[in-house]
């Protein structure tokens, strides 16, 4: 079998050859970092893959192969997956996409990344990201942007851009990113893959460095429903390192590819489809939508009044949770330090020089709202807006709606330098970030093409109600078949 047969296996077929023993973890390491140098993956190319230690790698696949020998191989044997740079990992740094973290190794592991090993997957690269995960393109990362593997001219969508090319351009069936408006549902739509942003709770944020707490999740790239499915099955669950980590049981997500889109109630909720919205986009989603109701299920009108105040209730949120939660960078704790004339001056100059204009902008953003003159007129009254949206989505799913169906942003991948404003960019995540303010689950996966560009369509579902969102999406990748990729 060629290399790129092997790593075009879905992540459970790849596991049962692994562990049948018709193919071996080494093979994997081995065939993944040939396709990396072919496909130039790394900095000379598509700059998807930020860190990589081949050896590292070649050291667990030998681990993993004593295992399989032992007849102890995980569901993720062999598996390769990349893991997003803010996101712990013992072997290889964890820089963010910044230039304060530059050359930073952490002293531990995160949790989703020790699930994932404790199953088989090998780690073989950390990838790149805007910033401390702010912005939608991948253009805001200090270690140049990653390129969108459909079309390197434009961008793979962020802040989880280069997990997103890892997964389209071939390299591993499995990657990991994070959410706090979108950075994995948008990307994954750009780059024509799966992305998955579970129920906020439903997995261990421990060793995921914080942008905004209470809506950060680690979230999940696959190349179809099924690979996402397992990924975000093993790595979900709760932990004792993250309070905030639900104690709720963890169904076997895959199971649900034996449900059927008949007997589904599927909400459109109307503000996602303006009358500005591209027509053609549009039309994919009522392809998408004719698909579902062929294979029996129900399709309902809904609103979601308070959708229109999505953005700026997540802008002054975000930022808000990001000034306090980036304080910690102050050349004492972490990376980079820049001398100066005495300990102010040393905190300004290596956060001054240390930061991008991007985090820049969202810290002083986020310690103005916060100030006390203008904490409540900001920060409270989108405190009250967010309870408002969830109050929405709450009541629409206790209405009977099981899912819900969107497109998951308004245009395909966009050409670089196409968002010179910030504002424009903060306007990718317009479909994406009521999910994150309400908590609930929500995935993106592929229902067609633009001018040959892939474009995604939204499922959400009800809080930690993951299996009927995995329900609808095999029903769905089903139903459209190739059309999901034409
Ligand atoms: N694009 C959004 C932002 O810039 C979302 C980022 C994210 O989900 N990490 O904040």
């Amino acid at each position: 079998m060629s290399a790129t047969e092997l790593l075009a296996l879905g992540a459970a077929d790849l596991a049962a050859r692994v562990a049948g023993g018709r193919a071996t973890a080494a093979d994997v390491a081995r065939d993944v970092a040939m396709l990396r140098e072919r496909d130039r993956l790394g900095r000379d190319g598509l700059n998807a893959v930020v860190h990589h230690d081949d050896a590292a790698v070649a050291a667990d696949a030998a681990a993993v192969d004593a295992l399989v020998r032992d007849g102890t191989a995980g569901p993720l044997a062999g598996v390769p997956v990349a893991v997003k740079d803010n996101i712990a990992t013992l072997a290889m740094p964890t820089t963010c996409g910044s230039r304060i973290l530059e050359g930073y190794v952490s002293p531990y592991e995160a949790t989703a990344v020790a699930r994932l090993r404790a199953a088989g997957a090998l780690i073989v690269a950390k990838t790149n990201m805007d910033e401390f995960a702010m912005g939608s393109s991948t253009e805001f990362s200090a270690y140049g942007p990653a390129r969108n593997p459909v079309d390197p001219g434009r961008v793979p969508g962020g802040s989880s851009g280069g997990s997103a090319a890892a997964v389209a351009a071939g390299l591993v069936p499995i990657a990991l990113g994070s959410e706090t408006g979108g950075s994995v549902r948008q990307p994954a739509a750009f780059c024509g893959v799966v992305g998955v942003k579970p129920t906020y709770g439903r997995v261990s944020r421990y060793g995921l460095v914080a942008f905004a707490s209470s809506l950060d999740a680690v979230a999940v790239f696959g190349r179809t429903v099924d690979d996402a499915a397992l990924g975000t099955e093993v790595i979900s669950g709760r932990d004792p390192h993250d309070a905030t980590s639900a104690d709720v049981p963890v169904p076997r997500f895959r199971d649900a590819a034996d449900g059927a889109l008949a007997g589904l109630v599927v909400g459109v909720p109307r503000e996602f489809f303006p009358d500005s919205l591209d027509p053609r986009l549009r039309a994919l989603c009522d392809r998408a939508l004719d698909a579902m109701r062929d294979a029996g299920a129900t399709v309902r009108e809904v609103s979601l009044p308070h959708t229109a105040y999505a953005i700026p209730t997540y802008y002054i949120i975000a930022p808000a949770e990001a000034s306090s939660n980036l304080a910690r960078f102050d050349g004492v704790r972490y990376g980079l330090r820049l001398e100066g004339h005495g300990l102010r001056d040393m905190y300004e100059q290596t956060r001054s020089r240390g930061f991008g204009a991007e985090v820049t902008r969202r810290v002083l953003l986020g310690t103005y709202v916060l100030s006390a003159g203008y904490y409540d007129a900001y920060y409270r009254k989108a405190l009250d807006v967010r309870a408002c949206i969830a109050a929405d989505y709450r009541r629409v799913f206790a209405d009977g709606v099981d899912v819900l169906f969107t497109p998951t942003t308004p245009s395909p991948a966009f050409p670089f330098g196409a968002k010179s404003d910030p504002y424009e960019m903060y306007l990718s995540d317009i479909f994406t970030v009521t999910a994150n303010l309400a908590g609930i689950p929500a995935m993106s996966q592929p229902i067609g093409r633009l001018d040959g560009l892939p474009v995604g369509g939204q499922f959400l579902a009800a809080h930690f109600d993951e299996s009927t969102m995995f329900r609808a999406a095999f029903g769905l990748e089903r139903a459209l078949g190739p059309e999901a990729h034409r």
